[in-house]
């Protein structure tokens, strides 16, 4: 028996992501670790060490589609009270990594605090959202993120330097293998009124910008002239089995059920093709695929 099977009722031989997965479209990990506690978390992480087995980290699953029937290795799922929670310190927000962005914005918003207004809508957790860069550009996540910690390889947490984030270009992620518990974001204290109006405003542009509904995944390529690029080429309403490019922005995918990853994989596919054949330029794929 291995470290990882000794523990019983954290994680699971065979676990079903499907309930972890925002599509609910996945298959099985070889280990789905349910953590709730940092403590809980060294010990997979050590198990796993142990057995040699590598992690993986879903936040909600919005920007993963798991393609096998099984995933090799461990699945984390930070979705325990210690890692959600989220708490205002004079201008400060700390976020657990999987909290969701929603409850950071809110919390923000009620305490007067100015600079993620721009999120509100947003989908994901903290850390999917940072992992990510969202959104890209200018006045994106990562310009408030002061502070990041995460579990080392030896199941201690550690701070990362957040400074990291700022250098290179937006779309490098420096630390493409750390485990992230924990955000703290530094925000402008301006009281809550003009925060609420910033909100609303910003929810507005959103529901005009970009396809919000619950059975929307994007943007599935990288970089700010994907959509342009897709549009161009004609992608608009192109379609996979229950897989549909979106009619409101091309870098987005629409699912209906009975969807199988496959049909979402061979759409991707596709959309990256036609751009090949318009414009003879490889489009980065920004969703994982597992
Ligand atoms: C530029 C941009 C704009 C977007 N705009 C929209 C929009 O308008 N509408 C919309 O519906 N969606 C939008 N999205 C998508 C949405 O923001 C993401 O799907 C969401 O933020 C992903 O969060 P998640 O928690 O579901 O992460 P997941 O999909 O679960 O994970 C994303 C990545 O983060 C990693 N990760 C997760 N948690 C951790 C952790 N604790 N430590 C380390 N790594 C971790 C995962 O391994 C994975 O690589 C946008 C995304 C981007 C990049």
């Amino acid at each position: 028996m291995g470290a990882l099977d000794s523990l019983s009722g954290l994680v699971f031989k065979n676990g079903d992501l499907a309930p972890h997965l925002s599509l609910g479209l996945g298959g099985k990990a070889d280990y789905l670790a349910l953590p709730r506690t940092r403590e809980e978390l060294g010990r997979v992480i050590s198990a796993a060490a142990s057995d040699g087995q590598p992690i993986r980290v879903l936040g909600s699953g919005r920007h993963v589609i798991v393609s096998k029937d099984s995933v090799r290795g461990v699945v984390l799922a930070l979705g325990g009270a210690e890692f959600t929670r989220v708490s205002v310190v004079g201008d400060r927000v700390v976020a657990g990594a999987g909290a969701h962005l929603s409850a950071v914005v809110e919390a923000a918003g009620r305490a007067g605090l100015s600079g993620l207004e721009h999120l509100v809508g947003e989908p994901g957790t903290v850390a999917g959202a940072l992992r990510l860069r969202v959104p890209e550009g200018e006045g994106g996540l990562v310009e408030h993120v002061d502070r990041i910690r995460a579990v080392s390889a030896s199941g201690r947490v550690e701070e990362l330097d957040a400074a990291m984030l700022h250098q290179g270009e937006n779309r490098h992620d420096p630390f493409p293998s750390a485990i992230i518990v924990e955000v703290e974001f530094r925000l402008e204290a301006t009281g809550q009124e003009p925060v609420v109006q910033r909100l609303k405003r910003c929810w507005i542009e959103r529901r005009i910008r970009e396809p919000l509904r619950a059975n929307t995944i994007g943007p599935i390529f990288r970089g700010h002239d994907a959509a342009d690029l897709l549009r161009k080429s004609d992608v608009a309403r192109k379609s996979e089995g229950c897989a549909e490019v979106s009619d409101r922005n091309p870098n987005f995918i629409v699912v209906r059920s009975p969807a199988h990853p496959a049909d979402i994989i061979n759409l991707i596919e596709a959309m990256r093709q036609r751009v090949r054949e318009r414009f003879h330029i490889d489009v980065e794929r920004q969703i994982s695929i597992w």
